[in-house]
């Protein structure tokens, strides 16, 4: 499938480049859509709130039918979401669904932008939302992209009217939006802006609305549709070979880390779009109705329709070469135009089409993928002509800090490659390769970017470009290339990877959060990897007051680039609860580095190198607990086993079709993972022997399922029904309920304050119906909602106990949240008062 997809983008490539880094080449069917392209003066900015969010139908639309610059302005990065194809979560998984939205555009002719703000996890209501972002912040960066890429018409996928409905981020980008769609016209709104890129007034702007934002079918046909226009968004593309709908849905499957991966579809269907803000078209089929999307828009734009209209009506498909000096032609005239949008935007398309229309090959690759600064590559640059204009490689220029310009004034014959040698000592000014968005420490709702430049950028640009100064039928003509690798694999064919800077040394501790579940020391490694040869220098490790390491200090020595070594330290907890970061330094010479290197490699993706601040939290818990053996059976995937077996529990994964009475009978207590009975079939014809387990003396905990697609109605021995309540703000005040219960007070006391640091939520999907057997003990509530009290519910049975909880310990547990650890401890030792187990017991 992988493969397929990559194939089918390389036919497709209607795009700035094609899979991964693979350089773009564009055959004469693309040029010619490129041409109509050129020659449509008109824009579309798409806005919702996360990556997968856009409807890719839509863009593609506007991109290839309307022919219109057509963009995606996602307010986050996705880095609250799941990854279904790897271990990166949080900022790492915003970097892979950038680059996911990226591949999408590709594939669906869009451009991709963002804000700063952050995808901090769930949110029911856009106040809760608009508090967590920096709302100014966020309508800044909407307001800026209106400014930079000044669209005619704004369409948001959600609706701005509807508070409540959905989540919070996605109402909230609709009303953002709705707001930046006036400021951005008002020249006393973030000033500073106006002097750089000037007001701007869109002339519409849209929801993209669905029979789904009614309830159902029925009420969309009846409802009015005046406001409303109407697209048929499977049109085909015959010099494509591609329905629209078959391109959205080839660029939605890029949302892979999603389990977007989706069939394609083909044939008429309608989407539909409520207008908002700005005039009513005429024509209901035609967004742009009214707004002039000619050459004719900008002033002096009549000669180059001229020339480029017949450009594109008499294609030359055998020899687009033929029509190298109407471009360059044209392309002077569009030089000369004083709208500096248009003329940008034009000179960038035109630059390409010629590029491609004259067969060039430019290539910069460097001798090796990744190199630290003061070290020296060689760089291959490559520059081909394949047509039989007259073009001369006149010089070329590295920008490494500061542009080094080579002349060379050779020219370059029929397909008479000019290869040249360069070697290049990259510059101790330059920073390492990183997502500019993760380089300082952001808050809950925003990223820091201290560069106001790159704000709104999908990604961090280049540090090494290679300029290629051409003279082509005696215009001059600058075409900028990144500098890239180039490999093959035997069993992948020839590849492409970014060029990146790394640092000399970095370092990492497998383990991000550390338990000392008693005063016991442990043994921590700690890796450290050479991005130089010969590296030569020491470790050491920051850590909190209270604790020790040993050795202070250790030497490494690393001969070759890219190798490891593995260091390992003593740490000694304090005798008390306390917790702190644990940090490698790493002493090169006079320099320290204290980031872990990050590397991110999968194939619809390009390559990603990310720098992180390396630490572990470590944390000394006062806990105690009973009980010794638990199976785990496992749901939708978390790490609650891993980090019972960290305070010392013996945890072992029971498949569901192996529980029976003999092999439960082994075990003091049974752990069920989220989302289980949604999932596991086999569960429902277990919960019999499950029950008896908990009868006969077991402890049985379930964490959270949804309420919709149960595989059973019995997950529990007495009734209860799960509801779609969910305390969402992780600071909720928790009330307790019954003081007294032994799961409060044995063999930990739990008081509020074990509900403090607690991270992104409380819990989900709590039941609000219970039989009499269950007792509630905890109460809480987001603000402005009645008082939640399902989040943990324990029910004597037989001689065991029964817990359903909703509470996330799933994102508790990994962030090292002690109150987490001490309750969990706590429920699955109920009932077990007697039994003497010096198992966790000290002091
Ligand atoms: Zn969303």
């Amino acid at each position: 499938m992988q493969k397929l997809l990559a194939s089918v983008l390389l036919l497709l490539s209607i795009s700035l480049t094609t899979q991964a880094q693979q350089p773009e080449k564009l055959n004469a069917s693309e040029i010619h859509q490129s041409v109509k392209k050129l020659n449509f003066l008109g824009s579309v900015l798409y806005l919702a709130a996360h990556p997968d969010d856009e409807n890719t139908r839509l863009i593609s639309y506007m991109a290839n039918h309307v022919k219109a610059r057509t963009a995606y302005l996602s307010l986050t990065r996705g880095d609250g979401g799941q990854n279904l194809i790897g271990p990166e979560i949080r900022e790492l998984l915003g970097v892979i669904r950038t680059q996911e939205l990226l591949a999408a555009r590709r594939t669906d002719g869009g451009e991709q932008r963002f804000t700063r703000a952050n995808d901090f996890g769930y949110s029911k209501h856009p106040d809760e939302t608009l508090e967590i972002w920096n709302k100014d912040e966020v309508l800044n960066d909407v307001v800026l992209a209106i400014r930079q890429f000044k669209p005619d018409i704004i369409i948001n996928r959600f609706d701005h009217r509807s508070p409540g409905t959905t989540h919070g981020h996605h109402t909230s980008s609709a009303m953002l939006s709705v707001e930046a769609f006036d400021l951005a016209n008002d020249k006393n709104a973030y000033p500073d802006q106006v002097k750089q890129y000037g007001t701007w007034q869109p002339q519409r702007e849209f929801f993209n609305t669905s029979w789904w934002f009614y309830g159902s079918q029925e009420k969309f046909d009846e409802a009015d549709k005046t406001n409303l226009l109407s697209f048929d968004i499977g049109v085909y593309y015959p010099t494509l070979g591609l329905s629209n709908n078959e391109i959205a849905a080839l660029a939605s499957s890029q949302h892979l880390c999603q389990g977007f991966g989706r069939l394609s579809q083909r044939g008429s269907q309608t989407e539909y779009i409520e207008l908002i803000k700005g005039d009513l078209p005429k024509d209901k089929n035609n967004i742009f109705d009214g707004i002039n999307t000619t050459w004719t828009r900008v002033k002096g734009g009549k000669k180059i329709e001229a020339i480029l209209k017949t450009i594109e009506n008499n294609f030359n498909f055998e020899n687009p070469s033929a029509h190298l000096s109407q471009l360059l032609e044209a392309r002077q005239l569009i030089a000369n135009i004083d709208n500096p949008q248009w003329k940008t935007q034009k000179i960038k398309e035109i630059n390409r089409i010629i590029e491609a229309c004259a067969g060039l090959y430019l290539e910069a690759s460097a001798s090796a993928p990744t190199a630290s600064t003061g070290q020296t590559i060689d760089v291959t640059i490559e520059a081909l002509n394949r047509s039989n204009a007259n073009i001369t490689l006149d010089s070329y220029s590295i920008l490494n800090n500061k542009i080094n310009t080579t002349k060379y004034g050779k020219p370059l014959n029929y397909n008479n490659k000019q290869q040249i040698k360069e070697q290049l000592t990259i510059s101790t000014k330059l920073q390492p390769t990183a997502p500019y968005w993760l380089n300082k420490k952001g808050s809950l709702g925003m990223y820091t970017v201290d560069d106001k430049n790159l704000i709104g950028k999908p990604e961090t640009p280049r540090a090494i470009t290679v300029d290629f100064n051409l003279n082509i039928n005696g215009f001059a003509f600058t075409l900028k290339k990144d500098l890239i690798y180039r490999y093959s694999k035997p069993d992948k064919g020839e590849l492409y990877r970014p060029f990146e800077i790394i640092p000399e040394a970095s370092a990492k501790i497998d383990q991000k959060v550390i338990i000392f579940e008693n005063d016991q020391q442990k043994e921590i490694p700690v890796t450290v990897k050479a991005g130089k040869d010969n590296l030569e220098g020491f470790v050491t490790l920051a850590y909190p007051n209270g604790w020790s390491v040993y050795p202070e200090k250790q030497n490494i020595s690393i001969a070759n680039k890219g190798q490891e070594q593995t260091l390992v330290f003593t740490v000694i907890p304090p005798k008390n609860q306390n917790e702190g970061l644990l940090s490698p330094i790493v002493t090169i010479g006079n320099k320290t580095y204290t980031r872990e290197l990050v590397e991110i490699d999968y194939e619809h993706i390009p390559f990603q190198t990310v720098l992180l601040p390396s630490e572990s939290k470590i944390v000394r818990l006062d806990i105690q607990k009973r009980g010794n053996n638990i199976a785990y059976i496992e749901g939708a995937g978390d790490v609650v086993p891993e980090s019972l077996k960290q305070i010392g529990y013996n945890v072992m994964v029971l498949k569901p079709e192996d529980i029976t009475a003999e092999r439960l009978s082994a075990f003091d207590a049974v752990v069920v993972g989220i989302r289980a009975y949604n999932i596991v079939e086999t569960l429902k014809f277990k919960q019999d022997l499950l029950f008896d387990f908990v009868k006969n003396g077991g402890n049985m905990i379930v964490q959270y399922n949804t309420n919709r697609r149960l595989k059973t109605d019995q997950i529990a021995p007495y009734d209860l029904k799960l509801s779609r309540d969910r305390v969402t703000d992780e600071n909720a005040e928790v009330k307790l309920l019954a003081p007294k219960h032994e799961i409060l007070n044995f063999p930990n006391t739990i008081t509020t304050k074990d509900f403090e640091g607690w991270t992104q939520e409380r819990g989900l999907y709590f039941p609000n119906q219970w039989a009499p057997q269950f007792t509630p003990i905890l109460s809480m509530h987001d603000k402005n909602e009645t008082a939640k009290t399902g989040s943990l519910l324990v029910a004597k049975h037989g001689k065991g106990h029964y817990i359903y909880t909703g509470l996330s310990f799933f994102r508790e547990f990994p962030a090292g949240v002690s109150g987490a650890y001490r309750l969990f401890a706590n429920m699955l030792s109920i009932g077990k008062n007697n039994i003497n187990n010096d198992n966790g017991l000290k002091h």
